[in-house]
């Protein structure tokens, strides 16, 4: 991408951009290199216009909600980041729905789902991010999923709108099926009509059910792999005797052996040194393969 483009790309958007923008700025882990062009659409019409300009030009893009699950390698991003902050709009439906965009923090999610005594979101109080970022990871705590609420979701593809049932879409543990390229836009959430004091006693037995152990003091994406099927990956990484290893400036919690943390000053390079002993310690202690929950992006 030239400069000269981007700037005109910028010039022409209506929402926000920035040249060379530190990913380290957009993720929680606080580290990886530039993006070439950093975007903030303006709402669905300014990113579709954005979106035809990079296709037209072949740049290569990449959607970020708040970046709680992304590391971005220290070269950073060669193409476009797209944030979808500016697309914050929610709507209650009749029969107890809720028209949520990808750009509404979880927060707000579940703050307006309380004051419309809609009950089913509560277990996303505690996940930091966007909801489009939820609907992305399937984000999913205390045995609830984001999508097992969707009744219907709106994606871009190539830049036309799709509309999915939820029974359409195919989704697993932190895990959506989208194509190339696919931006999630909007959902349609089914809830439960629900006394609003129940809602918010519900959201406050989960914030406090995630207790200390989660409170590790320093910059992390949360649990940095998933859990193996009938294990826990803290687990694996404790035994294999990580809790509290560093490589640069990045460490295995002291408190919570699968959160990674930035201790001051780590790279991204640290964090996938630090990953990738975490991985050949726990396969050779016991035999079994750890896979990033994290989503790693970007140019080494
Ligand atoms: C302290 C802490 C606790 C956490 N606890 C939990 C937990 O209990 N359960 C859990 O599931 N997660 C948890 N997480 C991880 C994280 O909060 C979730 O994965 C969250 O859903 C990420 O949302 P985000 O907006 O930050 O997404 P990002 O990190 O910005 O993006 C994640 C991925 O989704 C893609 N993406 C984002 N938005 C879109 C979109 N609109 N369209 C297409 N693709 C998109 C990105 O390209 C990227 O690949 C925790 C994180 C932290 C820091």
């Amino acid at each position: 991408m030239s400069r000269a483009w981007a700037e005109r790309v910028a010039r022409e958007l209506r929402g926000e951009a920035k040249l060379d923008e530190p990913m380290s700025r957009h993720t929680a882990l606080k580290v990886g290199g530039p993006a070439d062009l950093f975007i903030e659409p303006a709402d669905l019409p300014d990113l579709q216009e954005a979106l035809a300009m990079l296709s037209a030009e072949g740049v290569p893009y990449l959607v970020v909600g708040g970046g709680y699950n992304l590391l971005v390698r220290d070269g950073g991003f060669r193409g476009c980041v797209i944030s979808l902050r500016g697309l914050d709009a929610m709507r209650p439906l009749p029969g107890g729905r809720l028209e949520v965009w990808a750009g509404v923090s979880n927060r707000m999610l579940c703050t307006v789902a309380a004051e419309n005594c809609l009950g089913g979101m509560e277990f996303l109080i505690g996940i930091p991010g966007s909801f489009g970022g939820a609907l992305a990871m399937n984000a999913g705590a205390h045995g609830a999923e984001t999508l097992q609420r969707v009744e219907s979701l709106t994606t871009l593809r190539q830049g036309g709108i799709a509309v999915r049932k939820g029974e359409e879409l195919s989704f697993g543990y932190r895990f959506l099926q989208l194509l190339p390229g696919e931006i999630v836009v909007c959902a349609t959430l089914r809830l439960e009509p629900t006394e609003r004091r129940l809602v918010e006693e519900r959201m406050s037995g989960f914030l406090a059910s995630r207790g200390s152990s989660q409170r590790v003091g320093f910059p992390s994406a949360g649990s940095f792999f998933k859990n193996p099927p009938g294990e826990q990956a803290w687990r694996l990484i404790d035994q294999a005797g990580l809790r509290g290893v560093g490589i640069g400036g990045a460490q295995v919690s002291e408190l919570h052996a699968n959160f990674l943390v930035n201790r001051g000053g780590a790279s991204a390079t640290d964090f996938l040194a630090l990953a990738a002993l975490a991985k050949e310690r726990v396969r050779e202690c016991s035999g079994v393969a750890l896979e990033e929950e994290v989503r790693v992006v970007g140019e080494g």
